[in-house]
Formats: C-alpha cells, structure tokens, sequence
C-alpha cells in the first residue's frame, strides 16, 4: 500500500472543515493503511489531521502486528504502555486539530467516543463517513481487480453446489461442505445461506436442520473475503424435478435480474435499477412478495454504500460496486432469489459472477 488513501482523505478533510479523522479497528483501517486491528478494550486509533503527519496511538503489545501488515511504513507508530492513559496521548497528538471539526469513525466503540468526548469537551464531532464516503464508494483499479478475482472464487464455489445436494442431507451438513470449498480460495468465510424449501421464503434464513427433499428449492447464498475484498453470490437449485410453479416464478426472477442488470450505467439513479427489477416482479404478480431492496455496495465490507433502494435518487458512477440480487419469497412455500456483483464501468456494466442463473438442479 501506499500513502495515497491517506493523502485523498486529507484532501476530503480540507474540503469539508475536518480537523481530523479519528479511526478505530474497522473495515475503514483497513482501507486506509491496511492493518488488521483487533478490536479490543485497549484502543487503537488512527489519527489523521487535515495536514499533517498521521499517527497510529495502538497498545504497546500490538506493535509487531501493526508491522507485520505494513501500516507502521505508512503511519508513524505511537504505542502506549500498560499504565498509560491513551486518551491522553491521542489529546497530546491531535494539538490544533483539536479546534476543527472531528470526523469519528462511524463504527467506533462507544466507550472510545466518549471518553474521547470528556478529554475535548469544546471539540464538535462529525461522522467518520463524510470522509470516508467518497473514497470508498468508488472502488480503484486495485480494488476493482481484487472484486473480479473474489467473483471468480465464489463462482468456483456455486460450480459445485449441484453435488452437495442430495435428498436426505441437511442444510447444515451442505453448509459445512459449502464453507470448506469457499476457504479453498478465500482467507475467510463471511456467511452461508442454504434455505431448503420453504427456509426459502426467509432472506437470511439461518442454515438449519431440514433435510432437503425431492423436489425442494434450494436458495444458497454465499460470501467469502480474499485479499480483503468480499464475494456475495446467490443461486437457486432444485433437488430432482423442477415444480412447474417454482419454474414460473423463477423465470420472472430472472427476468427482473437481468432488467435490472441492464439498467446499470454511469448516471442512473440506484433507485432506478432498484425500479427495473421490481416493475418486473409486479408486473407477474409477486409484488408483495419481493421484500427487500435490490442491492448494496460491496469492498472491504460485505454492505456498503451503494444502497440500490427506493429513495437513492443518487446516480450510480463508474467505480461503484453493487449486487443486483432481487428475491421473490412465498411464505410457507419456497423462495428464491438471484444475486451477482456489478461494476460500473464506462461502457456500462460489468457483472463480476458468471455462473447460471436459470434453476440448477441437483441430486
Ligand atoms: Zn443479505
Ligand atoms: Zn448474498
Ligand atoms: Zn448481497
């Protein structure tokens, strides 16, 4: 990595009257300096003035990681000991920064806050966002690479869902298979949806005990984090034969999927393609029943901004990073939905998950 993030930051800190960024162990850290943070009882925060060199005030004990990621070439380490108050020295390096406004992470922890709070009790607060916002909402070409290379993994996983699912098996058991293959080419596992039949109807359905059946629809949604990046991706699968009524709906579901993916370039309104899926979806009749947005931007984190919503009448832009996942859920019956990563590109749009989208069946 290098200072560049940190640099565009400040540049953002200017424009807005920040004095100074405060950022605790978070996705934002990451970004910004690549380390890994644990979030303990014992701060650590980067602290970025408006001018100025940046400081990483972190425990003493949790010095050689913060080396071990690199961040200490970017930042100048200030490791507190045991018996040190930390607040004190984040006061101390903060100085004049002090006197604007102070942008905190949106995701520390309240105790931090507040006690940072009590220390500047002249100090006014802003959220961390309005700094971080515009920096991480439109991804470089970097990160972009990194999104492509975490699709593809993902895509690899769903390849072989099809040979998981056979009657007799519960979710959790599939789920556990599922976990596995994603940690062949991901550092982590961020989350494992197998909603069985009527577990369908529920979006984020906890995978459970049911034994897939003949002719049960299975909803699997999945997501993993290599090189720091997230891959979010679902399909739907049928054990054996297909019911009639389960291929009807899902022939619209891929209908509004596709809709909406067509409606991405640079200067539509997210709500538009947002409106692209679900003008399908109503049309057919399942209004009612696709109950949640149509996307949200992916990074560092599995939800970020973008949302593709209802009511963002802001225009998606080349860099940005969304799913496009609508969903149609029957309570008590079976749900499906349809999910794949895009990126705003120029030309319009590149969709980063390239499995089938058309009912997989399996057993
Ligand atoms: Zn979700
Ligand atoms: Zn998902
Ligand atoms: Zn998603």
């Amino acid at each position: 990595m290098t200072t560049e993030r940190l640099e565009r930051a400040q540049g953002v800190m200017r424009e807005h009257d920040v004095g100074a960024l405060l950022v605790g162990p978070s996705a934002d850290l990451r970004y910004l300096v690549g380390y890994e943070a644990l979030p303990l009882e014992r701060l650590t925060l980067l602290i970025v003035p408006a001018t100025g060199e940046p400081r990483l005030v972190l425990p003493a004990l949790e010095l050689a990681r913060a080396q071990d990621s690199g961040a200490t070439d970017l930042v100048e380490p200030s490791p507190w000991t045991e018996t040190e108050d930390p607040i004190d020295r984040v006061v101390t390096h903060l100085g004049d920064a002090a006197a604007g406004n102070l942008a905190v992470q949106d995701r520390l922890w309240t105790s931090f806050t507040l006690a940072l709070q009590r220390a500047l009790p002249s100090a006014s607060w802003v959220p961390g966002s309005q700094v971080m916002r515009p920096l991480r909402i439109i991804k470089d070409a970097d990160e972009r690479q990194r999104l492509r290379e975490v699709g593809r993994a993902i895509d690899e996983v769903h390849a072989q869902v099809p040979a998981l699912l056979r009657p007799g098996r519960s979710e959790r058991e599939v789920g556990r298979d599922i976990a596995e293959l994603i940690l062949e080419d991901h550092d982590e596992v961020s989350f494992v949806i197998v909603g069985s039949g009527p577990n369908g109807a529920s979006p984020h359905h906890e995978t459970g005990d049911r034994r897939l059946e003949e002719g049960d629809p299975v909803v699997v949604d999945i997501g993993g984090v290599r090189a720091g990046y997230c891959s979010d991706c679902t399909r739907d699968y049928v054990v054996g034969h297909v019911p009639p009524s389960y291929a009807q709906m899902h022939a619209v579901l891929e209908e509004a999927q596709e809709a909406a993916v067509q409606a991405v370039r640079p200067g539509v309104a997210a709500e538009a393609i947002d409106a692209a899926a679900r003008d399908v979806i109503a049309a057919a009749g399942y209004g009612d029943h696709f109950i949640h947005r149509t996307g949200h931007g992916i990074g560092v984190e599995e939800h970020e901004e973008p949302w593709i919503v209802a009511g963002n009448t802001e225009p998606v832009e080349t860099g940005m990073a969304f799913s496009v996942e609508p969903g149609i859920y029957l309570p008590g019956r079976f749900g499906a939905r349809i999910e794949d990563i895009v990126l705003v590109s120029d030309e319009g749009v590149e969709r980063l998950n390239h499995r089938p989208r058309e009912i997989l069946t399996a057993g």
